[in-house]
């Protein structure tokens, strides 16, 4: 096909959020790609803890995990402050209670949220040969987010391709898993300082609280989040 622009599949762009599912994905493309960078979005979100969160991730990642030290390279930070004036959501408007709204989604739903983002992510790729997008977006456990379901991804690059006339592939670690099985796959990549690494240093609270330290880490152990985690770590302690 004349137009394409092939790009390196062996090097990976992640978007990374400082959260659980994030975080998992990095591990996963370090273990699997060879050069991995990680893209992060101020968008106004109310929990400016997760952005702090992805810093001291990072800098664990280079110092504590020598095997993927030399693979992580640049960390983009893309400022979307626009995108929380568009949006009337309880992840970015600190008024509003999360809640299960009248669409039936929850009030922390911000829409076409993920398309935004692999698109600008797309745009750094595509500028620094990263063939390979990478996000923990997860169909099992969700909160019925249209924009985290794999045909949706599957749509999304089959249009970033035509449109940028490149051949990027999507890949999303988590898509089928169940958040127990999430942890497994964390223990497999990293063992127990992956573990420790994601209870101390990720961030999953809707809440932003991050005062006590419970089993499945920091949390108000109430939002729907925090339930998702806590029960997601107790599976995966009784079963595997
Ligand atoms: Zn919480």
């Amino acid at each position: 096909m004349t137009g394409v622009k092939n790009l390196d599949q062996s090097r990976a762009l992640v978007l990374f959020s400082g959260g659980q599912d994030s975080t998992t994905s990095l591990a996963y493309a370090l273990e699997n790609y060879d050069t991995v960078e990680t893209v992060g979005f101020d968008y106004g979100q109310r929990n400016r803890i997760e952005l702090e969160c992805c810093i001291e991730i990072l800098k664990s990642l280079k110092q504590d995990f020598p095997q993927w030290s030399a693979k992580l390279g640049n960390d983009h930070l893309l400022d979307l402050s626009t995108f929380a004036s568009l949006s009337n959501s309880a992840l970015t408007d600190h008024t509003q209670e999360i809640a299960v709204g009248e669409t039936g989604l929850p009030t922390t739903f911000v829409p076409g949220r993920n398309l935004f983002f692999f698109t600008y992510a797309a745009v750094i790729a595509y500028n620094r040969n990263l063939g390979t997008l990478v996000g923990g977006m997860c169909e099992t456990d969700f909160s019925g987010y249209p924009d985290c379901r794999e045909e949706t991804l599957k749509y999304l690059v089959l249009t970033l391709n035509h449109g940028m006339g490149t051949d990027f592939e999507l890949v999303t670690p988590l898509m089928w898993k169940s958040k127990a099985e999430s942890w497994k796959l964390a223990h497999d990549l990293g063992g127990d300082d992956l573990i420790s690494l994601i209870r101390e240093q990720s961030h999953t609270c809707y809440n932003g609280v991050r005062e006590e330290l419970h089993d499945y880490g920091y949390g108000c152990g109430k939002c729907p989040a925090c339930e998702l985690r806590a029960k997601g770590y107790a599976e995966w302690k009784a079963k595997f």
